[in-house]
């Protein structure tokens, strides 16, 4: 997705072929104001957030089951706004249909703790919805990230104005199309589109919104957070990473390899959690990584409905760009590029966005290449010598969202899953996830965790309520 010249519109490209395939009109400053106030509207007036919880279910499921129903068609426009395989998209639309079937049990529990009587008084406490929230998405996983904030935002009773991104526009508009056909009130699920820079921006800032969900660039995060500390509202930050994948000389080798592969090029590398630096133990380093380097050349890199498909082009070409220039600057560094590294030619390579998967070696752990985001098809691996000195490299990074670990031996799983500075850790898998386990980043990885109960109470608020039992007079001093 591009702007259009007049900035009022966005132009949809399928980065596959480079074909324009949808405008979608820019929310103006006027009509941003106007959704919010709607919003307000709609969260004090038609009955969402006092409606028993049992109720609210109902809805959460329909809204599953209308995802459900039109899964292949989500899975196609996916597909043509940012380039996954097919097979990728529907994956992700089956994740949204997971997230509000979850969502709508776990709202249940969204009742009152109740503190027995002290003597002279019994308290509750209940959690309330903030009002208004923001949620604003990045375009790797659109449908997926947009269920991930819009479920639990809404079974915690909110009013949600979803923002996604200017690169991925189309999938937000169908799940408030789809919510509303499931009985959603009208103006609970509202779409704004637009550039980060101005509507994301006002969005952030507008005082009528009163909690931020983001996902998205640890930069971009860094600047919402400091709007949101100015205005004191609530923010859960979903960042950027930068992942270890660590392979002990004790691992089952061949699954170790195939995980390698399938954490760092599957989604072309477009996953926050892309296992995107491989710490291989140096005994077995040159055999691992040649063994890597063989896989990932033949890796099947296609139209992303070709039948085999491993990996399709990426989102944009603009995002080509900041690919190619990342591996530039690696090579620049002084790192061997020993797969990929360029642009494939010939055919439907021509026309789409494509890279090829890249791995790159030679370079320390403190180079540029090895501690920023590639958010592509760019692997480097690294030798380390023992445990400590894995756990100094690996934690040497501003990120820390995920890791993986190879060995067969438990006892050294527990000991560097515990030293690793990470949100999530996967022990002989990788990339693994589930709805009811929480999400989220240590340091620049992010604040605050999705998914989960946790991911449900980020929507809420917490309200103490003290009931008197006896009719007497309070002592001023007690
Ligand atoms: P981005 O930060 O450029 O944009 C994300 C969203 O924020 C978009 O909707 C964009 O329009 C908006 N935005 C940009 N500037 C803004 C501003 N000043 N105020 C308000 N909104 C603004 O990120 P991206 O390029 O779309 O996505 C890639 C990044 O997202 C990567 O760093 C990736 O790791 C991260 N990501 C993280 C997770 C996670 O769960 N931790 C998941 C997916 C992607």
């Amino acid at each position: 997705m591009a702007p259009s010249p007049d900035s009022s519109e966005l132009i949809s490209t399928n980065p596959a072929n480079g074909e324009e395939i949808a405008r979608v009109a820019v929310t103006s400053a006027t009509e941003l104001n106007a959704a919010i106030e709607r919003a307000w509207q709609a969260f004090h007036h038609c009955g969402w957030k006092s409606l028993l919880p049992h109720k609210r279910a109902l809805v959460l499921h329909a809204i599953a089951d209308g995802l459900a129903a039109e899964k292949e068609s989500l899975a196609q426009l996916q597909m043509q706004d940012n380039g996954k395989p097919l097979g990728e998209c529907r994956g992700m639309v089956d994740s949204a249909i997971g997230t509000f079937r979850y969502y709508a049990g776990v709202c249940e529990t969204l009742e009152t703790d109740v503190t027995p009587a002290r003597g002279d008084y019994v308290s509750f406490t209940v959690l309330e919805p903030f009002g208004v929230v923001a949620a604003i998405t990045p375009w790797n996983s659109p449908i997926m990230n947009d269920a991930t904030k819009v479920a639990p935002a809404l079974a915690a009773g909110n009013a949600v104005i979803l923002k996604p991104s200017e690169d991925s526009p189309l999938l937000a508009p169908e799940l408030a199309r789809i919510a509303l056909a499931a009985g959603l009130p009208k103006d609970l699920l509202q779409v704004v589109q637009g550039r980060g820079c101005d509507v994301g921006a006002a969005l952030v800032a507008h005082p009528g919104v009163r909690m931020i969900s983001f996902t998205g660039g640890t930069v971009t995060g860094r600047a919402i957070a400091r709007v949101a500390g100015d205005r004191l509202v609530p923010t859960a930050l979903e960042l950027g990473g930068k992942s270890p994948h660590v392979v002990f000389a004790d691992a089952d080798r061949e699954h170790a390899v195939a995980a390698v592969i399938a954490g760092i090029f599957g989604s072309a590398g477009q996953s926050c959690v892309a296992g995107s630096r491989l710490f291989i133990e140096a005994s077995i380093y040159e055999e691992v990584l040649a063994q890597v380097v063989a896989r990932a050349k033949s890796l099947r890199v296609a139209l992303p409905d070709a039948e085999g498909v491993e990996m399709g082009p990426l989102a944009s070409f603009h995002h080509r760009d900041r690919v190619t220039a990342f591996v530039e600057r690696a090579r620049a560094e002084g790192g061997r590029i020993l797969c990929g590294g360029a642009i494939p030619t010939g055919g439907e390579y021509d026309k789409g966005a494509f890279y090829l998967p890249t791995v790159i070696d030679g370079l320390p752990a403190t180079a540029a290449s090895c501690q920023e985001e590639a958010f592509g098809p760019v692997l480097v691996a690294l030798p380390f010598k023992d445990e400590a000195d894995l756990i100094a490299q690996a934690n040497g990074t501003a990120f820390g969202l995920a890791c993986g670990i190879w060995t067969e031996s438990f006892k050294r799983a527990w000991r560097v899953g515990r030293a690793l500075e990470a949100g999530s850790v996967w022990i002989n898998t990788y990339k693994q996830s589930v709805t009811s386990t929480p999400f989220g980043g240590f340091k620049n990885s992010g604040v605050g965790r999705e998914k989960g109960i946790d991911g449900l109470k980020l929507y809420a608020q917490v309200k103490s309520m003290y009931f008197g039992l006896h009719a007497q007079p309070l002592p001023v001093a007690k």
